[in-house]
């Protein structure tokens, strides 16, 4: 009898191809194997085998694989069957072993299925999904650094050395005559500098994949006729956005995903901010209002020829507080000379119709947003990730000012602690694995 938990589903993509793959994964997969395929596989080899529907018709003939537990993906038994990549021939493929008695799998439950046999932890459980929804080389790059368990050993290795400075600290605790000396023969608040250094080196490589994760959301604002649509298209290398010499020609904030240097920008050209002269452009307006408070990083868009209008400045005091804002003063082509020794932090001087001064925007917004190129120890991370290391990194500094009061230092070291093992799903909720796995594609 087969284990009514075995799952089942197309790994492969829907669509034609040379290949596609069905993959089943439960407890006692051999009869199935041995009823579907005609014969008794040997694990891990290739076996050209021919697959049958329940009356010994012929639905595919293929590579099947049989992984036995616990060496597999899931630990449990894994059987995969390369067949032809079509979607009605995997189909019938699917069915077939859906009537053997498996069940469709939900997404991500393979993975799930191997986090929680103690395969992969869940920071490498997530890079999974990562590699997979990589938009660039290098964010690819990142994931695959996670999931071989780069990440991991970092944040255990952090957790092993807070849980031997807790030992000591307990143990002053337990015997509090000789507290002090003992904490101070042991160096305790070398030990604690020493691990916030090394979170914050975790922290800062944990920011740096978090961008090429999540890229960076920029949007051009700036009155109508400044060069947004025009500068949009320089960065896009194609013509997205509609440019024309009449006023209030963009309507709706247009989105251009690009990648520099590897951090995938999602630029957001925005309908021009002036009082709107019907209800479309009004709308238009207020989308761009809410592009401007959602982006990372917002460039203010002026014209270099005309310098700056009351309107440029009454744009620039209703900018969103709290998100950097780049002045690029476009045109500047039309300046008898281009102004670049202005450039500094907070203005640059660009043609978006010669392209001068593009090298200078893309590298400027990657600085703004943090980016150190060339970073080899960069880690894809997630919102959760970036959160758990804040939080660990913000008790050290409360454990480092309260020395003098060893419980409460003992308590947030505790803390500290508990936030890194949330990384590696030790102290995981089982809402927060539903929702990590649901957004697997199904197969993986
Ligand atoms: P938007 O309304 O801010 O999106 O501006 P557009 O991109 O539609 O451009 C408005 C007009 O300015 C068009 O006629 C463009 O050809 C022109 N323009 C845009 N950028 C430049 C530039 O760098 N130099 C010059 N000389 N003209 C530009």
């Amino acid at each position: 009898m087969l284990s009514v938990d075995t799952i089942a589903a197309i790994a492969t993509a829907p669509g034609r191809a040379g290949i596609g793959v069905i993959r089943l994964s439960g407890e006692n997969l051999g009869d199935l194997a041995t009823a579907l395929c005609g014969r008794i596989l040997a694990p891990r080899h290739a076996t050209l085998s021919h697959f049958r529907d329940a009356h010994g018709e012929l639905i595919d003939q293929g590579i099947a694989l049989f992984f036995p537990a616990p060496a597999s993906y899931t630990g449990e038994d894994v059987l995969e069957l390369q067949g032809h990549g079509g979607d009605a021939v995997l189909r019938a493929l699917l069915q077939r072993c859906l009537s053997l008695g498996a069940r469709v799998a939900e997404p991500g439950e393979f993975t799930k299925r191997a986090y929680l046999n103690g395969k992969l932890d869940l920071a490498q459980a997530e890079a999974v999904a990562d590699l997979i929804d990589a938009a660039t080389e290098e964010a690819a790059k990142g994931a695959a650094r996670s999931l071989s368990g780069e990440f991991s050993a970092r944040v255990q290795e952090l957790v092993r050395e807070l849980i031997n400075l807790r030992m000591l600290v307990e143990a002053s605790l337990d015997f509090p005559e000789e507290d002090v000396d003992f904490l101070k023969a042991a160096n305790a608040k070398g030990q604690l500098v020493e691990i916030e250094a090394k979170l914050n080196a975790v922290l800062l490589a944990a920011q740096q994949g978090s961008l090429l994760r999540a890229g960076l959301r920029v949007a051009l604002v700036g009155r109508p006729n400044v060069g947004k649509s025009s500068l949009l298209n320089l960065l896009a290398g194609e013509d997205l956005a509609i440019v024309t010499p009449i006023p209030g020609t963009t309507r709706d904030p247009v989105r251009a995903p690009i990648q520099v240097d590897g951090v995938p920008l999602h630029i957001i050209d925005t309908a021009g901010l002036r009082n709107p002269t019907d209800a479309v452009e009004l709308i238009g307006v207020e989308r761009s209002w809410q592009a401007a408070q959602q982006a990372n990083i917002v460039v203010h868009v002026c014209d270099a020829s005309v310098g700056i209008t009351e309107e440029d400045a009454a744009i620039a005091k209703r900018l969103p507080s709290g998100i950097q804002v780049l002045r690029v003063f476009n045109k500047a082509d039309l300046l008898a000379a281009v102004a670049t020794s202005q450039d500094n932090g907070a203005q640059l001087y660009m043609s978006a119709k010669t392209g001068a001064g593009l090298a200078q925007l893309k590298s400027r917004l990657l600085a703004m947003a943090g980016w150190r190129p060339g970073d080899e120890s960069v880690i894809v991370a997630r919102e959760r990730h970036l959160q758990a290391l804040h939080a660990a990194r913000d008790h050290l500094v409360d454990a480092r000012q309260r020395t003098a009061q060893l419980e409460l230092f003992a308590e947030e070291l505790r803390h500290a602690q508990q936030a890194l093992s949330r990384i590696s799903g030790e102290f995981t909720a089982d809402e927060l694995l539903g929702e990590i796995f649901s957004r697997f594609c199904i197969g993986k």
